[in-house]
């Protein structure tokens, strides 16, 4: 019981930190929110490429997207994660070949299908502009290209990139997308940390709130004051938006806080070290 309710007291405080709309808690993936959390999607491919976006009569839903690139062959470009979120299927199948879904939480997914390989596994963590994998023509496909799905709660929408809704033809050629996936400004990066971490205005400073435990983003880490309990021990602060606090955003927590690394390392799940602030 006791822990049940301090997990809903989580995930209540956790919708505050997260205006961007990407959540993922711990075990349980997502946080149910309105269906206006959009995560701010970007296009799934690199930043400043020009895609040819359409959609065919084969589609069991006008609003999915194939995309092949207008900037020389479509196989093998890098696929990159449209927002942040969590890995929930990686894996080939007959008809969407090599494929990977994610979870942004607040009822969204984005799924990529046809691709050339995967760099990613079930359960990984993906930043906004993460690659996973490449684009080709794997499964149920007649030539290389990418289709992509924006979903909200189980249902196809019209895809949004970089705030504005993605045109789509019945052809390719005819419209077309810029990718601004440019690695995130600023990137986050999925952390998750061993129990609530006090907030403070900068390494070591004020007390502002509390980051509270489970899987959390931060943007960077800053060498300061250490933060020690019996031997385990931590000069790197990294900051993030806390769950509560005033204020809650870009503040400082200790990595004496995250639950997978040790001493005097600040890196996220994936085993990447933090960009320095
Ligand atoms: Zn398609």
């Amino acid at each position: 019981m006791r822990s049940e309710r301090r997990q809903k007291h989580w995930r209540t405080t956790a919708m505050v930190a997260s205006s961007a709309g990407v959540i993922t808690a711990g075990m349980a993936a997502v946080v149910p929110t309105s269906a206006s959390a959009d995560p701010a999607f970007q296009a799934p491919v690199p930043c400043g490429q020009r895609w040819t976006t359409s959609t065919h009569s084969g589609h069991a839903d006008a609003d999915m997207l194939d995309m092949i690139s207008t900037d020389g062959v479509t196989r093998g470009k890098p696929v990159l994660a449209s927002a942040g979120g969590r890995v929930t299927v990686s894996t080939f199948s007959n008809s969407g070949g090599n494929m990977i879904v994610i979870d942004h939480g607040g009822g969204w997914q984005t799924r990529y299908l046809h691709l050339d390989s995967r760099a990613v596994g079930v359960g990984v963590d993906v930043g906004t502009g993460r690659q996973i994998g490449a684009a080709g023509t794997t499964g149920a496909s007649s030539g290389p290209h990418l289709h992509f799905e924006q979903k909200l709660n189980g249902a196809v929408v019209q895809a949004r990139f970089n705030g504005s809704l993605v045109p789509r033809a019945w052809s390719y050629n005819q419209v077309f997308v810029t990718s601004n996936n440019c690695g995130g400004t600023p990137g986050k990066y999925w952390v998750d940390t061993h129990a609530d971490a006090p907030g403070h205005s900068s390494p070591g400073g004020t007390r502002t709130g509390t980051l509270n435990k489970g899987t959390n983003y931060v943007y960077c880490r800053v060498w300061g004051p250490k933060v020690q309990v019996g031997s385990d021990y931590n000069h790197w602060w990294m900051k993030t938006d806390l769950d509560s606090g005033n204020p809650w955003q870009n503040q400082y927590v200790s990595a004496y806080y995250l639950s997978r690394w040790g001493n005097d390392v600040a890196k996220d799940n994936n085993g990447n070290d933090l960009p320095n602030c």
